[in-house]
């Protein structure tokens, strides 16, 4: 079009005044030249808006000026020779303002009519303005530019792909991270790109399982981040994060940005592994045993084979430690250390666990082979050293205690076998230090059994199948029932009945007891406070473990379910065992007198199994010893049964408690145990445990075959009983025909 212009401007103007007006009509900023003189004959207006000039201005210029360029002007030297060709060129134009202009310019021969462009005397330089183009594109390339720095500049790798997985760029340090050869960098092929990325890991097919599940994982939405990690063969490790691509807010591919991070999780691990050392020995210290003794119960409980705690503690340590000087204390300790570890097996983990004392887990152990151990490292620790500089010519024997633990027969925690484990080291120094010792076996506990137990009981609970049975106890002066005891019986689906003496033990050791002894005491309450109501004022005794006795708030439990009911407090007995006394005895006053204060009586249970002493017994507001049924059962044959019960009977006598025995099961027994002054007796001879209708019945048939309690007779506890009755019970009891204190049947 432009040449088009030209002709006819050739063809039809008369130079020069008349192309002025046709050059208005050119649409691109011109000017003509007259080549001879290089004036500037005519310009257009768009000329001399892009220049910034005035036409005088721009006239008064020499052409050659306006093109100037190296290539302007060969060309005006041609033209000179009469050689005119056309000129096209991009250059840059200085306009008056300053500015620098991009422009395509041509230069080319005005033939006027009758010339040639050989022979024309005047040009036509033209430009078209390029500089908005220019700057765009500058503005692109300077961002492109930064970008790609961007890029290359950062830590991460960075690999682009399109939503079909092909690749579309990547950075340098991501070629760096996968090893990849310069090969396959220049070669531009994504498939050999990928699969040279995928060799690099460890696991080359799961990679790439994993790279075909990425990419043809359902649409990618905008916001969707991935992160994985990869394992390297060079050992380093690559946290993988996927983003999608955006691009006018659609997805158009996945960015993936790999980070190295070998450095930060090796200076974890290290972090960790300070953390887990003891600075002195570099074994093991005190947290490191619990985690590999945690993880050993898991595996034990998880079917695994048992092994065994040793707790090793360096016999008067102190008094070495502090004779030789520090370092040399310390040098001792790494001997120790070193010794120990010595009659170990690689499986084995030897922890310092504090200053002069170390612990062995002994993995796949049992009782003889954790004693084979023991006794080897009782000798190697008590070897004399041969380190004069160590022991600075200081002769002695060091020796140390052992105390052991069996996973799972003492127990399958890690806190009850480190706490048996104590238990033992305390009896070896106790008795004399430098050997070891077992911690005795409460019997063979299967513990796979005790778990399954203890999570029975707990939906037993839940699901009310614990029940209680009520076993009456009858004065032996008068036969009179006075009392019965309150006895827990479980019947599970499918463990049938089970006994309390097999599933109490586990509910103390699981802790399980104290929701289970809040249980029975609450329902044994509410029983007496059934019977109460209608008459029949019977002390009903609770047996309370040790650990339930031990709960902060267990009086106020007592008090509170005790106000509830309703119903004096001496109708309700508390049966306790020795061991609660022996526990931590001020404590135990001071529980006791608060539940003394209340009102309750106080019972302990299975007298003489424990380790009472007359001393406690004395200080303690106990009413009443229950003797333990295993020996009543030898009696009146049994000399040593008959030497204990006899016991009992004076002491008590002396301190003025009244005596329960427990398990009469003939009427030798009950004959001995009258003739013996014995207060109150309890046992099969007389009823088993009954549940609360039979009970009731059992109290009906003996008021019908007896007498009823009245007089001097009536025994101090069947007094306190018929006294309990207040005037409203007793009236609520008379209309409904009453069950009645009774004599024995
Ligand atoms: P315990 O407190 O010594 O209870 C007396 C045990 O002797 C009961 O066994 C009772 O059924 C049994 N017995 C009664 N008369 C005779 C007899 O003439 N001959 C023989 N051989 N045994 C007789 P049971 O019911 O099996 O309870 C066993 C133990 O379980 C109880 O011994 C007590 O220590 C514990 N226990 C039962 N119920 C509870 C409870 O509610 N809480 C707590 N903490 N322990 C309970
Ligand atoms: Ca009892
Ligand atoms: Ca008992």
């Amino acid at each position: 079009a432009e040449a088009g212009v030209s002709l006819a401007l050739a063809a039809v103007a008369q130079p020069p005044a008349a192309w002025q007006g046709l050059l208005e009509a050119w649409p691109q900023p011109a000017w003509v030249v007259h080549l001879s003189t290089r004036a500037v004959v005519a310009v257009n207006s768009a000329a001399t808006q892009l220049l910034a000039m005035s036409p005088e201005a721009l006239m008064a210029l020499p052409g050659d000026s306006l093109a100037a360029s190296p290539e302007d002007l060969a060309w005006w030297a041609l033209a000179d020779l009469g050689q005119v060709q056309a000129l096209h060129t991009d250059t840059i134009v200085a306009a008056v303002d300053g500015r620098v202009l991009h422009v395509s310019r041509s230069i080319r021969a005005l033939a006027a009519p009758g010339e040639t462009s050989q022979t024309a005397a005047h040009c036509l330089v033209s430009l078209v303005d390029r500089s908005t183009e220019q700057r765009s594109e500058a503005a692109r390339e300077a961002l492109l530019s930064e970008m790609q720095a961007t890029l290359e500049s950062t830590a991460d790798g960075l690999l682009v792909t399109d939503l079909g997985g092909r690749v579309r760029s990547f950075n340098r340090r991501f070629a760096e991270l996968f090893d990849l050869p310069e090969h396959l960098l220049l070669a531009d092929d994504p498939a050999a790109l990928l699969e040279g990325m995928g060799l690099q890991t460890t696991d080359p097919v799961a990679h790439d399982t994993r790279w075909a599940a990425l990419m043809s994982a359902p649409q990618i939405s905008p916001q969707s981040t991935l992160c994985d990690r990869l394992e390297l063969r060079s050992g380093r490790t690559l946290e993988r994060v996927m983003r999608p691509l955006l691009h006018a807010g659609r997805v158009q591919g996945r960015v993936f940005a790999f980070r190295d991070l070998t450095d930060s999780l090796a200076a974890a691990r290290q972090i960790e592994r300070l953390r887990l050392t003891d600075a002195l020995t570099q074994l093991p210290n005190r947290d490191a045993l619990g985690q590999a003794l945690a993880s050993a119960c898991d595996e034990a409980r998880g079917g695994g084979r048992g092994f065994a705690v040793l707790l090793i503690d360096l016999d008067r340590f102190r008094q070495i430690n502090d004779t030789l000087d520090h370092e040399a204390g310390n040098r001792v300790l790494q001997e120790v250390a070193r010794r120990i570890a010595g009659c170990l097996r690689q499986q084995d983990t030897l922890a310092r666990v504090g200053g002069d004392q170390f612990a062995a887990l002994v993995v796949q152990a049992d009782e003889q082979s954790a004693s084979v151990t023991a006794r080897r490292i009782l000798k190697v620790v008590a070897q004399p050293s041969d380190d004069a500089q160590t022991l600075q010519h200081l002769q002695f024997t060091l020796t140390c205690s052992i105390g052991i633990a069996l996973c799972p027969s003492h127990g399958f925690t890690a806190d009850k076998l480190r706490c048996r484990a104590e238990a033992a080291l305390g009896a070896v120094k106790q008795s004399g230090r430098a050997n070891f010792r077992m911690h005795p076996a409460r019997g063979e506990v299967n513990w796979r059994e005790h778990i399954r137990l203890d999570h029975a009981m707990r939906q037993a609970l839940a699901s009310s199948r614990f029940r209680l049975q009520y076993q009456p106890q009858f004065e032996l002066a008068s036969g009179r029932m006075v009392g019965a005891e309150a006895l827990l019986r479980w019947r599970d689906p499918h463990l049938g009945e089970v006994s309390p003496t097999r599933f109490i033990p586990v509910a103390e050791d699981s802790g399980f007891i104290i929701a289970l002894g809040e249980w029975v005491l609450a329902q044994a309450v509410r029983q007496a406070a059934l019977w109460h109501a209608r008459g029949i004022a019977l002390p009903i005794a609770v047996n309370v473990s040790a650990l339930q006795f031990q709960q902060v708030h267990f009086v106020d439990r007592v008090a509170s379910v005790l106000a509830v009911s309703g119903i004096p407090a001496h109708l309700l007995e508390l049966e306790l065992t020795e061991s609660i006394l022996l526990h931590d005895a001020e404590e135990a006053l001071l529980r006791l007198q608060a539940l003394a204060d209340l009102g309750v009586r106080l019972a302990i249970d299975d007298f003489g199994t424990g380790y009472s002493s007359l001393a406690y017994l004395k200080r303690f507001p106990i009413g009443t010893l229950k003797i333990d049924r295993s020996f009543v059962a030898g009696l009146p044959g049994d000399e040593r049964d008959v030497g204990i019960v006899r016991a009992v009977l004076q002491m008590a006598r002396a301190l003025g408690k009244q005596v329960v025995a427990e398990g009469v099961e003939n009427e030798a027994q009950r004959d001995f145990l009258r003739q013996e002054g014995c207060d109150v007796v309890q046992g099969w001879l007389y009823a088993p445990a009954l549940d609360s209708l039979s009970f009731e019945q059992k109290l009906r048939t003996c008021s019908q075959a007896g007498t009823l309690a009245s007089g001097p007779a009536q025994s101090e506890a069947a007094a306190a009983a018929v006294d309990a009755v207040d005037a409203k019970a007793a009236s609520q009891a008379r209309a409904r025909a009453p069950l009645r204190l009774v004599d024995g049947c």
